[in-house]
């Protein structure tokens, strides 16, 4: 069977979903490997070093689609490109399920079966395959960076001949995958880092990682923004309002604010108020990982920069990964692979969808002229 990867259609999209060293690995499992023309090139992967490890290229979309049994992609696909997919083929891509019954509507009458990459289990033994994880964390990393780059001062403290420099203050709001990520590079700059998250294992994470866990006035029995499994739910009012209280404190002193909290199936809680963005120091930045979401910060604007009056930074940016093309694409291309790795346990180049498979199972939204989407709970491991 042949696997082909189209050139992203997302206007400003970078990412691509197989890289030369995924097609080399793809074609261990059995598989020919193709890529449309030009796809890999905005992550730094020419034509010429896919050619040099066997994979054949392919000039237009059309044929690509037509050409490919199993697609590999990486943006939600639009109509036309569902269009293309007839009986028998497979889809991996992200997918929005949850928010796109059109497109999964399209897939089940066409015959297609499509593997939704947001949906890959979040247990151990997928862990190699969520590709969720693996570009929060790439978000987290580039937050600090843009950060910096609208920050006009160091992160790190100097003591130099013209001055003594203090330095940065950083508060992270959110410590799972993307914020952890944050704290790491945030740290690693040299920045003073303070971290904040609803579930109290997080404080550990946080301080093993040499950032300040911020503690509220509250007791802990009664944080009821613990996880459910895990996640954050939707926290009591009390304790929202111990939390906003902590962050009012904090507004004045700190200069980066990046917050990253999200609940599962839900807007993102709203955090980071107007009066705390008035009293920041002029020069500070809130990058805003949540926008997608509705945001975590007032005065978010989706994928624009704001400055506000006081001469506050707030990013609203969402496609942190594929500023970060190269690296972006090859961790999803690393999650593809894995997920072709486990659809093809006679390595014979032939596609073996189980369906009995807790993990394929979690992921495929449509199969065999049926929705298949949302999956059962997953079993007790
Ligand atoms: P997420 O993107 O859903 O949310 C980001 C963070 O925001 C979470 O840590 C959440 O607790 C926090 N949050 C929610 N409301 C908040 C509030 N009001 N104030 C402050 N913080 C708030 O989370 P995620 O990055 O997907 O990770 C969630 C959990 O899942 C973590 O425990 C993570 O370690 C775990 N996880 C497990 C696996 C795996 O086992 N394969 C993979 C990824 C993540």
């Amino acid at each position: 069977m042949k696997i082909g990867t189209p050139k992203e259609v997302f206007e400003g999209e970078a990412r691509v979903a197989m890289t030369p060293d995924s097609a080399v690995q793809l074609q261990k499992l059995g598989y020919t490997c193709a890529i449309e023309t030009g796809a890999g090139a905005a992550a730094g992967f020419a034509d010429a070093t896919y050619e040099a490890v066997g994979v054949e290229i392919v000039k237009t979309p059309a044929a690509l689609w037509k050409a490919a049994d199993i697609v590999a992609k990486v943006r939600q696909p639009t109509e036309t490109e569902l269009k293309r997919m007839t009986a028998g083929k497979t889809l991996i891509s992200f997918f929005n399920p949850g928010g796109n019954e059109a497109g999964m509507e399209l897939a089940r009458s066409k015959g297609a079966n499509v593997i939704a990459m947001e949906m890959v289990p979040r247990i151990s033994r997928a862990q190699k395959m969520d590709a969720l994880s693996s570009m929060a964390n790439i978000a987290g990393y580039r937050a600090v960076i843009e950060a910096g780059n609208n920050f006009g001062r160091f992160f790190t403290g100097q003591i130099t001949a013209a001055g003594k420099v203090p330095p940065a203050k950083v508060l992270v709001v959110g410590a799972g995958v993307a914020g952890l990520a944050a704290i790491g590079a945030s740290t690693s700059l040299g920045a003073i880092t303070y971290a904040f998250d609803v579930r109290p294992e997080a404080a550990e994470q946080v301080e093993s990682m040499g950032a300040e866990f911020v503690y509220l006035d509250f007791e802990e029995s009664q944080q009821d923004g613990a996880a459910t499994g895990g996640y954050a739910a939707v926290s009591s009012p009390e304790f929202r309002e111990a939390q906003l209280a902590k962050f009012r404190e904090l507004a004045p002193d700190v200069d980066i604010v990046i917050t990253t909290a999200l609940i599962p199936n839900r807007e993102a809680p709203k955090l980071w108020l107007e009066d705390m963005v008035a009293a920041m120091k002029p020069g500070s930045v809130i990058i805003d990982l949540a926008a997608e979401k509705g945001g975590n910060v007032e005065g978010t604007v989706m994928d624009e920069k704001v400055v506000t009056e006081n001469g506050v930074t707030i990013i609203g940016y969402t496609d942190f990964p594929s500023r970060m093309a190269a690296q972006a694409s090859t961790l999803y291309a690393t999650n593809i692979r894995h997920m072709l790795t486990d659809l093809t346990p006679e390595k014979d180049g032939q596609i073996n969808h189980d369906m009995e498979d807790d993990v394929i199972r979690g992921a495929t939204v449509t199969f065999e002229k049926e929705i298949t989407f949302p999956p059962p709970p997953p079993k007790v491991q």
